[in-house]
């Protein structure tokens, strides 16, 4: 009896020591967060069935479904309403703190807030952000600066280079869009952060040569990089995310954000074509990443949306044959074959040879009837034939206020289950940096 008695105790303990162990969880060494701006639930779902092999009877499953764990609320600050704009939630996620739409950075009273990059900034890792919009847009801008106004894009891009921590530049790799911010007429950046020791490139293809392990600024683009469809390199956020890591692996870890900027453009444009394949983008980045994390499995990948956008319905007016097919054979986006349209002589030929179908005799004048000089009435009028041979329907050029998904894999990646808060991510996300 007595012996039995030890016994359970033994036991007992064993487990209560086991539970209570401070140190359970340690921190991961590198943290890659990755936020699919307006990637609400319907934009994976299509993506499946966009991505689906019609060949096989299953639909398949993607890098989405496989990395599947949570859901999360996004409402901003209450004073602001229930949808959140791209900068309150990028705030969310980056620091932990409901704020009002338009805050990078700060909480509902302008007051700076520290994001998780800085933190990790502050404890010695390397820090970094790879995006498709420019590097100073509302969701990067939220982790590497604090603005009460998302659009102070000057005031950001300068805080990039004049703000310091612990006398240390707070982004030690830069890369996305956005010349006409950091090359001005009254402060030229990209001169200072070359001063300052930075490696500068302004093409893609010279990604592969730069110096491996050190600080470096690549700006793409006027603004935001082009559309997926319209890129030579359609795998674009893919490649700034290997590059990225390239240049941020080191003995203290590293945080990295990555966005895919334009998923949202796109859904405020309401087209289903440049969504799908910004999302295509994205999903062969995470794929990249899931192999990358087998092999360093002392990385943590959290990835999720900050909102969604448009509304985006699988399935339009009754019609229950959502076809994807025709998003597939896409030569241009959409806005882009609008452009070439406005000069086209014969726009069913060119309209036609871009869209990759034949279009129909309406559909045709659909397109020759618009007389406008501007290129958005056609690129509307092929999002529309694209919206209607796809079956795609939209309720808003906005955001909604539905929950988004939450994937994670890798390090700490079980604390992201079940339903959060977006700003209960960063607050995990502090709690994993600190090692609780
Ligand atoms: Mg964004
Ligand atoms: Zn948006």
């Amino acid at each position: 009896m007595k012996q039995l008695a030890t016994l359970l105790l033994a036991v007992l303990c064993h487990s209560a020591s086991a539970s209570y162990l401070p140190k359970d969880i340690s921190s991961p060494k590198n943290i890659i967060m990755i936020i699919g701006d307006g990637m609400g639930p319907s934009y994976t779902t299509a993506y499946r069935m966009y991505a689906d092999d019609p060949n096989t009877p299953e639909v398949e499953s993607t890098v989405f479904d496989r990395l599947l764990v949570g859901m999360a609320s996004t409402h901003p600050d209450m004073n602001t309403g229930y949808v959140t704009d791209s900068a309150a939630s990028a705030t969310a996620l980056a620091t932990g703190v409901k704020t009002y739409n338009g805050a990078i950075g700060v909480d509902a009273n302008k007051k700076v807030v520290q994001s998780v990059l800085e933190l990790a900034k502050e404890q010695g890792r390397k820090t970094g952000i790879a995006v498709t919009s420019q590097i100073n847009h509302a969701t990067p801008a939220s982790f590497g600066a604090h603005n009460e106004s998302r659009q102070n894009y000057d005031q950001i891009a300068d805080s990039y280079f004049d703000e310091k921590i612990n006398g240390k530049f707070v982004l030690d790799v830069m890369l996305g869009g956005g010349w006409k911010y950091f090359i001005r007429e009254d402060r030229n950046l990209v001169e200072q952060f070359k001063d300052a020791g930075y490696q500068y490139v302004d093409e893609l293809t010279e990604l592969d040569a730069v110096k491996v392990g050190t600080p470096l600024l690549g700006l793409f683009a006027d603004s935001g990089m082009p559309w997926a469809l319209d890129s030579v390199n359609q795998m674009r956020l893919a490649t700034l995310t290997k590059a990225a890591i390239r240049q941020l692996e080191n003995e203290q870890g590293y945080f990295l954000l990555i966005e895919a900027s334009q998923i949202d453009w796109a859904g405020h444009g309401n087209d289903i074509g440049s969504a799908m394949a910004e999302m295509h983008d994205l999903a062969v980045t995470l794929e990249w990443l899931e192999q990358y994390l087998t092999k360093k499995p002392d990385t943590l990948l959290i990835a999720t949306a900050d909102h969604s956008t448009g509304g985006l319905s699988i399935g339009a007016n009754g019609n229950y044959s959502w076809s994807p097919k025709w998003l597939k054979n896409l030569k241009a986006s959409p806005a882009e074959i609008g452009a070439q349209l406005v000069t086209a002589k014969n726009r069913g030929a060119l309209a036609t040879d871009l869209l990759g179908f034949e279009l129909t005799p309406e559909e045709i004048s659909s397109l020759s009837v618009i007389e406008s000089e501007k290129p958005r009435p056609l690129h509307n009028a092929i999002s529309k034939i694209l919206d209607s041979r796809s079956n795609t329907g939209w309720t808003t050029s906005g955001h909604t206020g539905v929950d988004v998904q939450i994937f994670a894999k890798g390090s700490g990646s079980e604390r992201f289950r079940g339903h959060l808060d977006n700003t209960a991510v960063a607050q995990t996300v502090f709690e994993l940096l600190r090692g609780q």
